[in-house]
C-alpha cells in the first residue's frame, strides 16, 4: 500500500493570473499574491485546500496525496449547526404601505430555490400595520410570513428593524435569507449578518442551489465585471445574499395563493432605540429617471461625441414614450448625471425596450440590460460588442439613424411594432 504523505500545497506559477481569489478566501492569511503571482506562506498554510476550489485557473494543487485522493473534491465543511437550518426568507421591505418590487422578484427566485431544497418559502414582513404586505407575499410565492407589526416600526430605522429580523431568525432558523439591494436593505442585510456573524454576498446576479451540497450558490461580478465569483457561505448560518432590482423575476400575482402568518412581538421598545425621528420628507427629486422599472429606455454612450448629443437621446426617449440612461463613460465625462447610468455600477434594467445608441457593450454596462426584452444597438462599427446582445442591430452613424427611428416612432407606431413581438408586459 502507497505510503501517504503529508500534502503540501503547490503552484503552477506559470498558470497564476494573479487575481487575488486564493489570497481573499485564505482563512490563515497563507498565500499573496507578489508581483502578480500567489506565493505560499508554508509557515502560516494548514492545507485547507479552500484557495484550490475558488482558484479559476487551477494552478493551485496539493502534492504527496496518495495515489487516487487527488481526484477527491475538496471537503466542505458544514457546521453541525447548518442541519438545524431550513427554509428560504425574503425580506419585504415596505415604506408608507408600499411594497418595493424587489420583495416580489426575491419571492420569484427564492420559490425556485425553495422547492429545489424541498423546504418552505417565507416572508419576513416589519412595520406597522403590514398585513396586507403579508397577504400579498403568498400571492407572490411565500407559503408562510413571519410579521412582526409594531408602531416603532412605522418608519425604517436599522437598530429596530435589525433587531426584529435577528430575533425571528434566531428563532426560526431559516437556511437562506434574501434582501434586496436596496438603500435600506443594504443597511439592514449588513446590520443583521454581522450581528449573526454569517456571511453576506452583496449585489448577486444569480442565485442558485449547489448540487452536491444544497449550498447557495450566490455569483456576483468580482475585479471590476472581468469576472464572475460565486461565493458560498460553508459554515455560517443563515447564508444571506441581496440582489439589486430588477436582476430576479417576479412570478406572477396569483390571488388563489394563500399564506400561513405567524405573528411575533417586536421585543425592544422605543425607549430602548438610540435613534429619533424628528420628521420626515420624501425625495421629490422629479428630475430623477426611474430606470429600474421604465417599460422603455433610450441610453447614450460616448458615440455621442459630445454632452448636446443627449438632447437627441432625450428626443427618441420622448418618442417611445421612455426615459433617458446613459453609458459610464459618458457620466465620467460630465455629459450626464449618474442617475442615469446603466450598468454595474449603476442601475440594473429590464425594460420592454431598451435602444442602445453609440454604446461599445463593454461587460459592465451589458450585466445592467442584457435582460431587457428586445434591444435595439446603433453603432458604426460593426464589430461592437453590443451586437451581441442586440435583437436588431442598425450599424451606422447614430446621428443620421436617431433622427429616422424618431420619425417613425412618432409616424408609424415603431415602438408598438417592436413590442407587439414581446410577450411580456
Ligand atoms: C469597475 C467598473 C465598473 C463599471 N461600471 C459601468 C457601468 O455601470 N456602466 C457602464 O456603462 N460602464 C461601466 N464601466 C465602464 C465600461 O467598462 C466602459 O468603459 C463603458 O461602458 C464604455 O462606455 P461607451 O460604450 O459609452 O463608450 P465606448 O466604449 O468608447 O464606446 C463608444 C461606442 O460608440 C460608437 N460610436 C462612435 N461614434 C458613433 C456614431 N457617430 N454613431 C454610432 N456609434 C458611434 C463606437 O463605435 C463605440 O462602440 C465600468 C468599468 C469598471 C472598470
Amino acid at each position: 500500500m502507497a505510503k501517504k504523505n503529508k500534502p503540501t500545497l503547490q503552484i503552477e506559477a506559470e498558470k497564476c493570473i494573479g487575481c487575488e481569489l486564493c489570497e481573499a478566501e485564505c482563512p490563515f492569511d497563507a498565500i499573496h499574491v507578489v508581483d502578480g503571482v500567489a506565493v505560499i506562506d508554508y509557515e502560516k498554510c494548514k492545507v485547507c485546500r479552500k484557495c484550490i476550489t475558488v482558484c479559476p485557473t487551477d494552478c493551485l494543487y496539493l502534492e504527496g496525496v496518495e495515489e487516487g485522493e487527488e481526484e477527491k473534491q475538496p471537503e466542505i465543511a458544514v457546521s453541525t449547526e447548518a442541519g438545524e437550518y431550513s427554509g428560504v426568507w425574503v425580506f419585504v421591505e415596505q415604506e408608507d404601505d408600499q411594497v418595493h418590487p424587489v420583495s416580489w422578484e426575491l419571492l420569484g427566485r427564492g420559490r425556485a430555490l425553495a422547492d429545489t431544497l424541498t423546504c418552505e418559502l417565507a416572508a419576513m414582513v416589519l412595520g406597522h400595520n403590514v398585513q396586507a404586505a403579508a397577504t400579498e407575499s403568498g400571492y407572490y410565492g411565500a407559503d408562510r410570513a413571519y410579521v412582526i407589526d409594531d408602531p416603532v416600526l412605522q418608519r425604517y430605522r436599522t437598530a429596530p428593524c435589525a433587531s426584529g429580523c435577528i430575533t425571528l431568525i434566531r428563532k426560526y432558523k431559516p437556511e437562506i435569507v434574501l434582501v434586496g439591494a436596496t438603500t435600506l436593505g443594504r443597511d439592514l442585510a449588513g446590520a443583521i449578518a454581522t450581528e449573526l456573524q454569517t456571511g453576506l454576498t452583496a449585489d448577486c446576479t444569480g442565485l442558485d442551489i449547489d448540487q452536491e451540497t444544497n449550498l447557495l450558490r450566490q455569483t456576483r461580478p468580482a475585479f471590476g465585471g472581468n469576472i464572475m465569483a460565486t461565493i458560498l457561505t460553508r459554515e455560517d448560518r443563515p447564508q444571506m445574499a441581496t440582489v439589486r432590482p430588477r436582476v430576479m423575476e417576479a412570478l406572477p400575482r396569483d390571488e388563489s395563493r394563500s399564506v400561513a402568518t405567524v405573528a411575533e412581538p417586536l421585543g425592544i421598545t422605543e425607549d430602548q432605540i438610540a435613534t429619533k425621528i424628528t420628521g420626515f420628507q420624501p425625495d421629490t427629486d422629479l428630475d430623477a429617471p426611474n430606470l429600474q422599472y421604465a417599460e422603455v429606455i433610450c441610453s447614450g454612450g460616448r458615440g455621442l461625441g459630445n454632452p448636446a448629443g443627449f438632447k437627441l437621446i432625450q428626443e427618441l426617449a420622448d418618442a417611445f414614450g421612455g426615459v433617458m440612461g446613459a453609458s459610464r463613460a459618458t457620466v465620467d465625462a460630465g455629459w450626464i448625471s449618474h442617475d442615469h447610468q446603466v450598468g454595474q455600477t449603476g442601475s440594473t434594467v429590464r425594460p420592454r425596450l431598451y435602444i442602445a445608441c453609440g454604446i461599445s457593450g463593454a461587460i459592465q454596462h451589458l450585466v445592467g440590460m442584457q435582460t431587457s426584452d428586445i434591444i435595439v444597438a446603433i453603432n458604426s462599427d460593426p464589430n461592437a460588442s453590443i451586437f451581441n446582445v442586440a435583437d436588431y442591430g442598425i450599424v451606422g452613424d447614430l446621428y443620421q439613424v436617431v433622427p429616422e427611428l424618431i420619425r417613425l416612432a412618432k409616424e408609424r407606431n415603431l415602438k408598438e411594432a417592436l413590442l407587439g413581438q414581446t410577450t411580456s408586459g
